[in-house]
C-alpha cells in the first residue's frame, strides 16, 4: 500500500515502512499522506484511552503497513517505563493556562516523543525489507537532539548510532547526558571544532565512497534520524488527541468544542503534527505559531514571504535558533494541494534563499494559523511572572509560548481554551531559568540545578541528576580522524 508520496512530485510513491526507511523522498522532498481526512477517528469512544490505547488508534491509520502486532510492539517499547509520567504527557494548569508537559521522557525534552518511536519503527521497517542491512545512524548535535537519539536507539535490533558534539560548546550538562548514556550499540565522540564542522563531517561521510563500501561489506547503510522523517511526525500527532481527551476529562472543555493549541516552533515538525490532527478531524480552532527573536515563520505567515537571508541570532531558547524550517514544505504542499507549485517554491529557497507565496494561498494559512513571537528579553519576563504568580517554572522554549499566548488573547479576544505545549523540563536549561527569576545565579550548571530545586520546591528529574554518573564515552578527535575512525569501528564490528 504506497500511501506516501514526496511533496514535490505525487509519482514518487512509496510505502509508509519505505517512507521510514528512505527518510527523504529520492527527488530531496518530503514524505507526505494524502487522505488524512479519512481518519476516522471517533473521539466519544476515546474518552478514557489511555495515551498509548490513543496512540494505537491514531498510529494505526498513518503506519498503514504494519500489523496491528507490529504498532503494539512499537508503542509498547516507546512509550513504558523510561518516561516519569504514567500518562506520559499529562496537561496541567499553571494559573488559568492549561498547559501539555511534553518532557517526561529520557532525556526531560519532548523530542523523546519522537525519538523514542522512531527507532522502533526503523527496526519493523527492516523486517519488512527481504535482503536488509542494518543501519549506523550518524548525527551531529550542538546539544539536545544527540542525546535524544541516543536512547531512542540503544539497545534496538538491527541499528547502532555514533552521535558528535562539538568538543567545548555544549552545555555541562548536555554533556554529561551524552557521555553518560549506557547501550551496547551507542558510541558518543567530542570533535575539535564547531557545530557546523561537526554537521559537515557527517555529511562528507555519508557522500564518502570508501566508507560506503566497508559500511557494505559489513552489512551496514548508513542513515540519519532526520526532524524531516515521517516517522518522527507520526508520533507526534498522538498527544494532540491525547491532550484533547484529557481536557474533556478535566473539565475544562466538552466533547466537540474546538481548541487552540500553542506551539513554541522551530523546524514546524510539532506544529504541523497538530495540523494534522486537525485534518484527521480534532476539533482545533487556531494552531498558534510561536517563534523566538529568529522570526523567519512569523515574518512568512504576516507577509507570505519566505526569506532565510538574515544572520542567525543566539538566543535563551537554543531549539527554536533556526532559520529553514524544513517541516514548513508539508505545509505548502498541504495548502497548494500542488506538487510543481511546492517543488518550484522549494526550488526558488535553494536558489535565492527566499519564495513569495500567492495571496490566497496566504489567507487560507491565515485562517487557520496565528503567528507571533518572543525576544529574549520578553522571554525572562514570562518565567519570572508566572514563577512569582502561578509557582509554575517554564522553560525558555516553553515561556515563548506563553508570550504569544499572552498577545493572542489581549489581540483578539479570543474565548476558545488554549493549550500551551511545553517542550522542555526547565531543569534542562536551569542557568537561563534562573537567571530570568533572580541574579543569584552560580557559574557550575549543577549548583544551579540545586538552586533552581531549592526556588521551584521540585527536585530535578532523575535523569538529569548525573553529575556523579559513571562516563562511558570520552573519544575526542581532529575532524580528520573521524573516517578512520569509522573504518576501525564498522571492521572491527565494535558497534
Ligand atoms: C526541537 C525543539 C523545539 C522546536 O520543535 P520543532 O518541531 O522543530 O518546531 C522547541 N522546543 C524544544 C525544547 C525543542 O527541543
Amino acid at each position: 500500500m504506497k500511501s506516501y508520496h514526496s511533496t514535490r512530485n505525487k509519482k514518487l510513491t512509496a510505502s509508509f515502512h519505505e517512507a521510514v526507511l528512505n527518510g527523504i523522498a529520492p527527488d530531496g522532498g518530503l514524505y507526505v499522506k494524502d487522505n488524512l481526512q479519512d481518519a476516522k477517528i471517533n473521539l466519544d469512544e476515546m474518552i478514557h484511552y489511555t495515551y498509548q490505547q490513543t496512540a494505537e488508534k491514531v498510529l494505526s491509520f498513518m503506519m498503514d503497513d504494519f500489523t496491528p502486532e507490529q504498532i503494539k510492539e512499537c508503542i509498547t517499547n516507546a512509550y513504558g517505563s523510561q518516561w516519569s509520567h504514567k500518562q506520559i504527557a499529562p496537561v496541567i494548569k499553571a494559573g488559568d493556562v492549561n498547559i501539555l508537559e511534553l518532557f517526561h521522557g529520557p532525556t526531560s525534552a519532548f523530542k523523546d516523543i519522537a525519538l523514542q518511536m522512531l527507532p522502533q519503527m526503523i527496526s519493523q521497517s527492516l523486517k519488512m525489507e527481504p535482503d536488509h542491512k542494518n543501519i549506523l545512524i550518524l548525527t551531529a548535535t550542538s546539544g539536545d537532539t544527540g542525546k535524544a537519539a541516543l536512547e531512542g536507539f540503544k539497545d534496538v535490533d538491527g541499528l547502532s548510532i555514533c552521535v558528535f558534539y562539538p568538543d567545548g560548546l555544549v552545555s555541562q550538562v548536555q554533556k554529561q547526558q551524552m557521555v553518560t548514556t549506557t547501550g551496547n550499540n551507542t558510541k558518543v565522540v567530542a570533535l575539535k571544532g564547531n557545530f557546523d564542522d561537526a554537521q559537515r563531517t557527517v555529511k562528507v561521510s555519508f557522500a564518502d565512497k570508501e566508507l560506503n563500501e566497508t559500511a557494505f561489506n559489513h552489512n551496514i547503510q548508513f542513515s540519519s534520524a532526520n526532524s524531516i522523517n515521517i516517522g518522527r511526525l507520526c508520533p507526534q500527532i498522538v498527544y494532540y488527541f491525547d491532550s484533547y481527551l484529557q481536557m474533556v476529562r478535566n473539565n475544562e472543555i466538552t466533547l466537540g468544542d474546538e481548541v487552540n493549541f500553542v506551539v513554541p516552533t522551530g523546524n514546524f515538525g510539532n506544529i504541523l503534527a497538530g495540523y494534522y490532527a486537525k485534518k484527521m478531524g480534532l476539533p482545533v480552532h487556531k494552531l498558534i505559531c510561536a517563534s523566538n527573536h529568529n522570526n523567519v515563520l512569523n515574518d512568512f505567515f504576516t507577509t507570505g514571504t519566505y526569506d532565510r537571508n538574515r544572520a542567525l541570532k543566539k538566543t535563551i531558547s537554543p531549539s527554536m535558533d533556526i532559520l529553514v524550517s524544513s517541516n514548513l514544505e508539508r505545509l505548502l504542499y498541504e495548502f497548494s494541494e500542488s506538487d510543481e507549485t511546492t517543488a518550484s517554491w522549494m526550488k526558488e529557497l535553494n536558489e535565492n534563499g527566499l519564495y513569495q507565496i500567492d495571496q490566497d494561498t496566504l489567507l487560507k494559512m491565515q485562517d487557520i494559523f496565528y503567528s507571533g513571537y518572543c525576544k529574549d528579553e520578553d522571554c525572562a519576563a514570562w518565567i519570572k511572572e508566572v514563577y512569582e504568580k502561578d509557582n509554575y517554572v517554564m522553560d525558555p522554549h516553553t515561556a515563548c509560548g506563553y508570550k504569544v499566548l499572552k498577545d493572542y488573547i489581549d489581540k483578539t479576544n479570543d474565548k476558545h481554551k488554549c493549550i500551551l505545549l511545553s517542550t522542555a523540563s526547565p531543569f534542562k536549561f536551569c542557568k537561563d531559568v534562573l537567571s530570568s527569576i533572580t541574579n543569584k545565579v552560580p557559574e557550575d550548571e549543577w549548583q544551579c540545578m540545586n538552586e533552581l530545586e531549592k526556588i521551584s520546591a521540585h527536585s530535578a528529574p532523575v535523569q538529569l541528576q548525573l553529575k556523579d554518573a559513571p562516563v562511558l564515552h570520552d573519544t575526542l578527535l581532529a575532524l580528520d580522524e573521524v573516517k578512520d575512525m569509522l573504518t576501525v569501528m564498522i571492521s572491527e564490528g565494535t558497534l
